[in-house]
């Protein structure tokens, strides 16, 4: 599936093509048709799937159809670091429509209080807001909600956590009846479901649920630059406590040259991927699971369904564009029971995609020190992510935001 599938408005696949996003997530390809239909929305689903865009994505296509003369969208959320966040992703997919938004957060001093007044008077089409600082303008008559067509709830769970529900409560108080109503939680214990009921009017329900890595896995990572990679992996290699390695990369033409540059080290590997024929594709998997191939260069092809006990090492040799392909990948060792390793190389370029499945498995992973001797490695950096994705081809001219 790919995003042009869902017919958005072109300033909005600009966006999405600007940003480099060209396949829509598990999660945006299940919500967004509801969210486009009117319907009411009720989204188990963790950070890092792609939860944010799901709800963005039709929405704007929405507001860019609607009328810009109001506040159109209001989106709460728990705290002020994922207010920006959200307010960030705006941004960029918002780029070229004409849609304005204004995070609206508590914490800062009389000044930034009386800067999103005036913004908020100056006119947005979305507030993405924390529940405190959100009630403090509506009580003050700052903002006009009347004209509000869409309400979103991000990581519900989170904000009852907080103590937030009276406040949630009041300021859906002050919203028209007539909204349509989108709910994102990371779980889904009873209290979230008593506020949907209060909520929400005939919800349909989308669970992404992800699988979690086995226990018995020891996750690393280096920070390593492309032209060192190779030397890494064969120094990895040469330790014979490996016995049966998968070594995954993205694409088949980097799997080709991978294993031809293993093979000149006198490393004996084999090439698997989409190119080969079936016959090749069985007498390999036999060599491998019979351990008399010790090494397997190969795409994802292998992440999904080969079940072979006994792997102990997976190397991601570079990091996969989906967390959920992560999890496949890395779940080729530890199987039945046993332990292994997964070590995955870090670029400057992949730092966004890893942060992204760090965001989803809710920890860091380790990252070793390269071996002495090498060039280091760049500095990990992924929360640089969301501005990452602009191209600087558009500062120039770039829309001046309503005034934070
Ligand atoms: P979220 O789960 O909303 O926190 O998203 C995590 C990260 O995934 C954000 O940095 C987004 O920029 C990125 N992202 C969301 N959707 C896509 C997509 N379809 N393709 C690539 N990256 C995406």
């Amino acid at each position: 599936m790919k995003f042009e599938d869902f017919n958005f408005v072109p300033a909005l696949q600009e966006g999405l093509d600007t940003m480099g996003f060209t396949k829509p997530t598990p999660i945006q390809q299940e919500a967004i048709p509801h969210i486009l239909s009117d319907k009411d929305l009720i989204a188990c689903a963790q950070t890092g799937t792609g939860k944010t865009a799901s709800y963005l994505l039709p929405l704007l296509h929405k507001i860019e159809l609607e009328d810009h003369s109001h506040i159109n969208t209001l989106i709460l959320a728990p705290t002020r670091e994922l207010a920006l966040q959200i307010d960030q992703q705006i941004m960029g997919l918002a780029y070229f429509t004409g849609c304005t938004s204004i995070a609206v957060y508590g914490g800062g001093d009389g000044f930034s209080y009386e800067q999103q007044k005036r913004s908020l008077t100056d006119g947005v089409n979305i507030i993405v807001a924390t529940p405190g600082r959100l009630i403090a303008h509506l009580t003050s008559g700052t903002i006009n909600l009347d004209h509000l067509k869409h309400l979103v709830l991000d990581e519900a769970d989170r904000m009852l956590d907080m103590g937030f529900y009276d406040d949630i409560v009041r300021i859906i108080s002050y919203l028209p009846e007539q909204r349509q109503n989108l709910l994102f939680s990371a779980t889904m214990p009873p209290k979230i479901r008593y506020l949907s009921k209060k909520i929400l009017h005939n919800p349909v329900e989308v669970n992404i649920a992800i699988s979690k890595p086995s226990e018995g896995i020891l996750q690393q990572a280096y920070l390593v630059y492309d032209e060192e990679k190779n030397d890494l992996l064969s120094q990895i290699l040469a330790n014979s406590e490996y016995k049966s390695v998968i070594v995954f990369a993205s694409r088949k033409e980097t799997v080709k040259r991978l294993n031809s540059a293993l093979n000149r080290k006198g490393i004996l590997s084999e090439a698997f991927h989409s190119d080969l024929d079936q016959d090749s594709r069985e007498d390999i998997m036999v060599r491998f699971k019979g351990k008399n191939l010790a090494v397997l260069v190969g795409t994802d092809v292998i992440s999904r369904g080969i079940d072979v006990v006994g792997i102990s090492l997976v190397v991601n040799y570079d990091v996969p564009p989906d967390p959920e392909d992560y999890i496949h990948r890395i779940g080729r060792t530890a199987r039945a029971e046993t332990t292994g390793t997964a070590i995955t190389f870090i670029n400057d370029k992949d730092q966004q995609k890893f942060g992204r499945i760090e965001d989803m498995l809710g920890n860091e992973v380790l990252k070793l020190s390269l071996p002495e001797g090498m060039r280091q490695g760049p500095n990990y950096n992924p929360k640089s992510r969301p501005k990452s994705n602009f191209n600087p081809k558009w500062k120039k001219n770039f829309k001046k935001k309503p005034n934070p």
